[in-house]
């Protein structure tokens, strides 16, 4: 009986361990997902859609638009009240 107690302890231990290990592991995979995201964002070039300077989607202010296909980029907060006021 006393090894079925020590026998369960340790198995309830390493339970804990192998779930803590899958949760650290998930945040891992996310923050490199999110990175590799920002990194993709800082290469693509998009045109503003008001004045067409160019410039890397990170720095860049989306229209609030939901269908990201035809999202509209802008340069600049006025551009983009502009470009909002257009259509
Ligand atoms: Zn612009």
């Amino acid at each position: 009986m006393k090894y079925l107690v020590v026998l369960l302890v340790v198995f309830v231990g390493v339970w804990l361990w192998r779930s803590n290990r899958i949760a650290i592991n998930k945040v891992k995979q996310e923050n490199a997902e999110r990175e590799a995201e920002r990194q993709n964002a800082k290469k693509t070039m998009v045109a503003c859609a008001y004045c067409g300077v160019h410039l890397p989607q990170i720095e860049a202010l989306a229209a609030p638009r939901a269908d990201l296909r035809s999202q509209l980029w802008f340069c600049s907060t006025e551009h983009r009240q502009f470009g909002a006021k257009q259509g």
